[in-house]
């Protein structure tokens, strides 16, 4: 790794770590970044296939714009193009990607109606910006794709509609959120599913039919 990612690397294994021992990222699933220049745009970001909790500094990869692997022989996860989305269109200086039971319900309950809003808890004040807990945070659901380029300009038209968005979900997928450094991204994905986890309970059990 380049001198000017070994701090940002450790940091970003940190948080990988606390992440995985959550069970937000279950599997080898989840991807994270850190954004180390902005010109030219360099993230470092998590490999594809790695178990959060095995992975170590070397595993990292370094990306251009172009989304270009620099590592070791790691490839990068297939969704690259929307970390580098976010990091160009919303600014992010960290991105991060779960995959925790909540967020994966709930994106899919809400994928036809193309979101929904959280209101009413005082834990909305964890989110940048948020100093009510009466304020209303739209999360948008986008539909889940393995188009990785249409999904990036779907997230390019939600920030274009939405400035101060601070996450999305993708239906029946995850949760991604950014903050303009790690530690905020990472209040940002703690807040976001503990609210996930109430909005969640409030969704009444479908009959027992036979099938999930
Ligand atoms: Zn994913």
């Amino acid at each position: 790794l380049p001198a000017d990612a070994t701090e940002p690397a450790a940091a970003l294994l940190e948080c990988a770590r606390k992440i995985r021992g959550r069970g937000w990222c279950d599997g080898t699933s989840g991807n994270f970044s850190v954004t180390l220049t902005r010109a030219p745009l360099r993230l470092l970001i998590t490999p594809t296939g790695v178990d959060k909790a095995e992975l170590e500094a070397q595993d990292l990869l370094v990306l251009d714009e172009r989304v270009l692997a620099t590592g070791a022989g790691q490839a990068p996860s297939a969704e690259a193009p929307l970390h580098v989305a976010l990091a160009l269109r919303a600014g992010a200086g960290a991105v991060l990607h779960t995959h925790s039971v909540w967020n994966t319900l709930l994106g899919e309950h809400f994928r036809q109606r193309g979101g929904f809003v959280l209101s009413g808890y005082e834990m909305l004040k964890g989110l940048d910006g948020v100093r009510s807990h009466r304020e209303e945070v739209f999360v948008p659901v986008v539909e889940n794709t393995q188009d990785m380029p249409a999904l990036a300009a779907e997230v390019e038209r939600l920030l274009g509609e939405r400035p101060a968005l601070r996450g999305f979900l993708i239906a029946g997928h995850g949760l991604y959120t950014w903050g303009r450094g790690l530690v905020e991204a990472h209040r940002h994905v703690e807040i976001f599913e503990f609210l996930f986890q109430l909005a969640g309970r409030r969704i009444p059990l479908r009959p027992f039919s036979g099938t999930a």
